[in-house]
């Protein structure tokens, strides 16, 4: 069912309990302090923290998480989940807004159980849509009907939306006076790289990641240079013969603003090409190279980690973004 075609809310069941007064560690030094009311409705049950002291003065914040217990309770790395909710609760708790957390929507709505099968698909190799599919559970079962419920009652009805999901967007542009989307970053790491390109690429999520520029701002803070970015070449960018390449690359003198991006052909280049490459780069060169692999690479596991192998014992220091479909 689309998502405007949800029907609006019927006469469910809806009990509140609530509120209570709940200090929050938004960020690793700051505290704030938040209401949290029980919503149950139906068989679905909803936390609901917020704080509406501004809102005479703007239009709230309005973040919908759901459940994760693999981050949110133990901080898992494999999804971004708690990041995306610390950074709510932050912008949440320094204007006016309101956090709606689906207890029950595990998973994007597949359940605890499922979740589980769904990440044990992935370890097989797997992307989360694939996954979802060879289980026959929806990519998205997630319904947002029973959240109007929730906002009547705080008589909300414009919010600006902290979201990257197109479908929440819609639904909110769909049932609300006035829906402003604002983004929420993405920091990208070698943990969730590959859900986060599946999401973006295969599900339509708007976000971008730290771009190359940002990249080279981090390190060059850090006073670490040279850099070396390795992409995917398209029609129009291509850097040349191999041996052109690495003949730049060792001129890289170890300077804080020394860097060279190298454009490669990698659908055209077999994994034990591409070793060989990325080899040619490290030997020759006695200053500390700072790595970008940034790709729709079609190497596996075995060799995604080979490579990691080869970068650990070397001069070069990080290897970001490699990502398989
Ligand atoms: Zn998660």
């Amino acid at each position: 069912m689309s998502i405007q075609a949800e029907r609006k809310p019927t006469k469910k069941r809806k009990k509140v309990f609530g509120p209570i007064s709940i200090p929050i560690l938004v960020n690793d030094s700051k505290v704030a302090e938040f209401n949290l009311l029980l919503y149950k409705i139906g068989s679905e049950n909803y936390h609901v923290l917020e704080n509406l002291n501004n809102t005479f003065d703007e239009i709230p914040y309005l973040r919908i998480e759901s459940a994760c217990t693999f981050a949110h309770i133990y901080g898992s790395k494999l999804c971004d989940c708690e990041q995306q909710l610390r950074s709510a609760l932050n912008i949440i708790s320094e204007h006016s807004g309101i956090l709606i957390y689906a207890l029950d929507q595990h998973g994007r709505g597949i359940g605890l159980y499922n979740h589980v099968r769904v990440y044990q698909k992935e370890q097989e190799g797997f992307d989360t849509v694939q996954a979802h599919k060879a289980l026959g559970l929806d990519v998205d079962a997630r319904k947002y009907s029973n959240l109007l419920l929730i906002l009547r009652d705080f008589n909300i009805k414009k919010v600006k939306l902290l979201t990257n999901n197109p479908d929440r967007i819609k639904f909110c542009e769909a049932n609300l006076e006035y829906c402003k989307r604002v983004a929420l970053n993405k920091n990208l790491d070698r943990f969730n790289v590959r859900e986060l390109m599946i999401k973006k690429e295969k599900m339509g999520h708007l976000f971008s990641f730290k771009s190359d520029t940002e990249w080279i701002a981090n390190l060059k803070k850090r006073r670490l240079g040279p850099y070396v970015i390795v992409k995917n070449a398209n029609k129009n960018k291509f850097s040349g013969n191999q041996k052109n390449l690495i003949e730049k690359v060792n001129k890289l003198k170890g300077g804080l603003d020394d860097f060279f991006t190298i454009y490669i052909l990698l659908n055209k280049m077999s994994f034990l090409g591409f070793k060989k490459l990325i080899l040619k780069l490290i030997k020759g060169n006695s200053s500390d190279i700072h790595l970008r692999l940034i790709f729709t690479a079609k190497f596996n596991k075995k060799e995604i980690k080979e490579l990691r192998n080869i970068t650990d014992k070397t001069v070069i220091k990080e290897i970001k973004c490699i990502y398989k479909y």
